[in-house]
């Protein structure tokens, strides 16, 4: 277990530490993936959105065929509990999660009934926006709706955005872009995306294919307010290759700059910078 940083979890009505088990080899999520969750963070004494992201899991459940039987004051109110099982200014990754562990009337499906939920909250340092990130084109695309729980943010979503960041660390470079079926770019493997053309930032508008984020949404109104004039429209690779900078949105690094498009070098950029220091002024609001 030493390998796993310090980690609590809320599970049936008391707090563990370690990498508690959750389920057993005849639980549904553990055999046909029918489990969501969400992440937050917890960094410098501040957890921005934290009741966004807890209202999240509980809609992710509902689209994943499960019953969010935890208020998202609850989630907030054991978050709070738990973090004092860390230093105060801790780096954390904040998890809750829903999973269903009987089948339903045809196996396959999971009952609603038996949806069961963890916190889970542990050590993850913030990453070091001063590296920069190199992003790659994946021949893996986004699914739509009728083809996948794009709905919900759930772990089955996770081995297709894997395989193209495999790819991509194989062709020396630290994460995807993913195209929708249309052909458009819907997002990083692991985060949203932004790039900046003559001043204006362009993001790819939300079409149902990716998970919007609420980094994205909270960055986009963050610039709006700023003055910066911020677009969500269909883009292509192109668009990218073209760009003057790009940076990326997300809950694990918050706002973190793009330094290499393909065989591209880029600077972090003014509006990159005008981003992150508003995310942080919104964080610690
Ligand atoms: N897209 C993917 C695939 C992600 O895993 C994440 C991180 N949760 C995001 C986008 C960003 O979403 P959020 O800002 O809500 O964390």
């Amino acid at each position: 277990m030493s390998h796993w940083s310090r980690t609590f979890t809320f599970l049936d009505g008391q707090w563990h530490e370690g990498n508690v088990p959750i389920m057993g080899v005849r639980t549904h999520a553990a055999w046909l993936g029918t489990s969501v969750f969400d992440g937050a963070r917890a960094f410098e004494g501040v957890t921005p959105d934290l009741a966004q992201h807890c209202a999240r899991v509980n809609r992710s459940a509902v689209a994943m065929g499960l019953k969010p039987v935890v208020s998202v004051e609850q989630w907030v109110e054991l978050t709070h509990a738990g973090l004092k099982h860390f230093a105060p200014d801790a780096a954390l990754y904040i998890r809750p999660m829903y999973w269903a562990e009987f089948p339903g009337a045809r196996t396959v499906d999971a009952d609603p009934e038996s949806t069961r939920w963890c916190l889970s909250l542990y050590e993850a340092g913030m990453p070091d926006p001063a590296r920069g990130t190199s992003i790659t084109l994946s021949r893996f695309r986004r699914p739509t709706i009728e083809c996948a729980v794009t709905d919900a943010k759930a772990g089955c979503l996770y081995p297709n955005n894997a395989r193209a960041l495999a790819e991509a660390h194989a062709r020396g470079f630290e994460n995807a872009a993913l195209c929708d079926m249309l052909g458009n770019v819907a997002e990083l493997a692991t985060a949203n995306v932004f790039i900046v053309k003559n001043g204006v930032a362009l993001t790819p508008a939300a079409n149902g294919t990716f998970l919007a984020g609420i980094t994205r949404t909270r960055t986009l109104e963050l610039l709006r307010a700023g003055g910066v004039e911020v677009v969500e429209t269909a883009l292509t690779w192109r668009d990218f290759l073209e760009a003057d900078e790009a940076f990326s949105t997300g809950n694990y690094s918050k706002v973190s700059p793009i330094t290499r498009i393909e065989e591209r070098d880029l600077q972090p950029g003014p509006v990159y910078r005008r981003a992150r220091e508003l995310y942080w002024d919104f964080a610690h609001s």
